[in-house]
């Protein structure tokens, strides 16, 4: 714990020839300290230049017995500290994760290619405003309450195993680790192994913040070997998940077999109501800003902007004004807007859809297929827009989690919220019209979230999917119910 985490070296890149400072992550972070891993190394690849940036271990089954052992161990000592001792167990940690800011946001630039300017603010308020949020839910909480003869005690759950994904690193686990702990639960983390930098840094900060041993654990590693290893494992009782559907049916297929608690936050295909009575240059431009922000890779983005049919020509006019503010660059720059894809597979599956819209004749209005000028090399994809789209098209329906926003018109406001409700996903929209009539069409929506007029985000509101986005809520008291038992007791 008192060595750095990420010990820059220098280290040859073998894959391209190249020499590039890289982190070191020497092993998982089990009971406390750092233990070795079992097997070997993953690399971790800057998307920016598809250099070698670090190695972490490729966990075992092993290493997730250690873990969850460890987790197991901690858990009644910690189960029975208060919900205040808790509280500031969290605000010291938040005290540790902002001593740390710059560390923080240069390796979450480094793994996933977020412009440093936004790897400094969104990358690291979110988790911070979730840390404050929680810790301040403790004393408000009703931990007990009596229902007639009855005493309704809130338990902690046990161990949770938390998976999370590349997008906004640090503040998925966040999201988990405040509630789970606050609710008194121990965990083991999985991080996404594309992006999987912060979390030694997270696990130091805990230890510093005099968490006890055991009751954060760490294990690096691939989806398939860690994530499903823990999803099966009998000593584990909740699965916190944020990634894919594709991969949060497999989750709650595999931990079937043991009837653990299982909370999903999956996939999203937003849809941007622009009702008749919007602001229409507000309306696009906010809308763009969510279809375009983190390249696009948000799960509550707003891929689809759905416009009354005689605006359309309008609406793609204010749309690709607004696109031209988004430029893209090397993330590494303060005035990136756009910095990479997450990685080159990802680049490579963004722009085989991009292509796709091109091949299927739809009209493009702004990007296209290929990398941006300039950016020959790097994950780079450019920001795309699509007008008069099929709401059926692949385009218009799958997960493409990149910079492409798709216009789709509309005839009247019974087919926007037949367009809006007509994906597997459920997960959030925006709405943008005279305030009444944009909460009645909210109120028709088959999603977790609505901003209306572009609503900025609650620390303390419930977050989570409809449909096949998911189950569970995060954030605030429903985040917290999330990982807790409840019991009640007749006397
Ligand atoms: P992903 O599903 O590929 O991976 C997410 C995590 O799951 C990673 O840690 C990965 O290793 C692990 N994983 C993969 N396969 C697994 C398996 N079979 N068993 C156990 N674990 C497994 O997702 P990603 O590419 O990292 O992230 C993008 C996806 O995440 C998008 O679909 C996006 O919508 C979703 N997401 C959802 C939310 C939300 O709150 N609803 C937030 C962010 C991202």
């Amino acid at each position: 714990p008192d060595k750095p985490p990420l010990v820059g070296v220098r280290r040859r890149c073998q894959r391209r020839g190249m020499t590039s400072s890289a982190f070191t992550v020497t092993g998982h972070w089990i009971g406390g300290g750092i233990v070795a891993g079992s097997a070997g190394t993953l690399p971790v690849l800057n998307p920016a230049t598809g250099d070698l940036v670090a190695e972490v271990p490729a966990g075992t089954s092993a290493d997730v017995d250690r873990a969850v052992a460890a987790a197991r161990a901690a858990f009644p000592g910690w189960a029975a500290t208060g919900p205040a001792e808790r509280a500031a167990t969290l605000r010291r940690i938040a005290a540790g994760l902002a001593a740390r800011q710059e560390e923080i946001a240069s390796a979450i630039t480094a793994e996933m290619g977020s412009p440093i300017a936004m790897s400094r603010t969104a990358q690291f308020a979110f988790p911070m405003a979730v840390l404050e949020s929680v810790a301040g839910l403790a004393d408000d909480f009703s931990w007990t309450e009596e229902i007639g003869n009855s005493l309704i005690v809130r338990e902690p759950i046990g161990v949770v195993a938390a998976i999370t994904p590349w997008n906004f690193p640090l503040q998925q686990i966040v999201s988990k680790l405040a509630p789970a702990l606050l609710a008194g639960n121990t965990m083991v983390f999985k991080p996404s192994e594309n992006a999987p930098l912060t979390a030694r840094i997270l696990a130091e900060v805990t230890d510093a913040a005099a968490l006890p041993a055991g009751v954060f654990n760490v294990v690096y590693g691939t989806g398939p070997v860690v994530g499903e290893a823990l999803s099966a494992h009998p000593d584990v009782d909740m699965i916190s998940f944020t990634g894919s559907t594709r991969a949060g049916r497999r989750i709650s297929a595999v931990a079937a077999g043991t009837v653990k608690r299982v909370a999903l936050e999956l996939g999203g295909k937003g849809a941007n109501i622009i009702l008749d009575d919007a602001d229409l240059p507000q309306a696009v431009a906010t809308g763009v800003m969510m279809a375009f922000a983190n390249g696009g890779q948000v799960c509550g983005a707003w891929p689809r902007m759905l416009v009354p049919a005689a605006r359309q020509e309008e609406v793609v006019a204010l749309a690709v004004e607004a696109a031209q503010r988004f430029t893209v660059g090397d993330p590494n720059t303060e005035t990136t807007v756009l910095g990479p894809m997450a990685s080159e597979a990802h680049r490579q599956k963004v722009d085989g859809y991009i292509a796709r819209g091109v091949a299927e004749g739809t009209r493009l209005v702004f990007g296209g297929p290929g990398r941006p000028e300039g950016l020959a090399t790097g994950a780079y994809v450019r920001p795309t827009i699509f007008a008069a789209v099929d709401p059926r098209s692949a385009l218009a329906q799958e997960e493409i989690f990149g910079p492409v926003l798709t216009i789709i018109p509309y005839a009247d406001e019974e087919e926007a919220v037949a367009i809006a409700n007509g994906t597997e996903y459920g997960l959030t929209s925006g709405v943008f019209g005279e305030p009444e009539h944009a909460l009645a069409v909210a109120a028709r929506l088959r999603v977790g979230q609505v901003d209306i007029n572009g609503g900025h985000w609650n620390p303390l509101a419930p977050f989570g999917g409809y449909k096949q986005s998911g189950n569970g809520r995060e954030f605030g008291r429903f985040g917290l119910e999330e990982f807790l038992e409840t019991k009640s007791i007749q006397r």
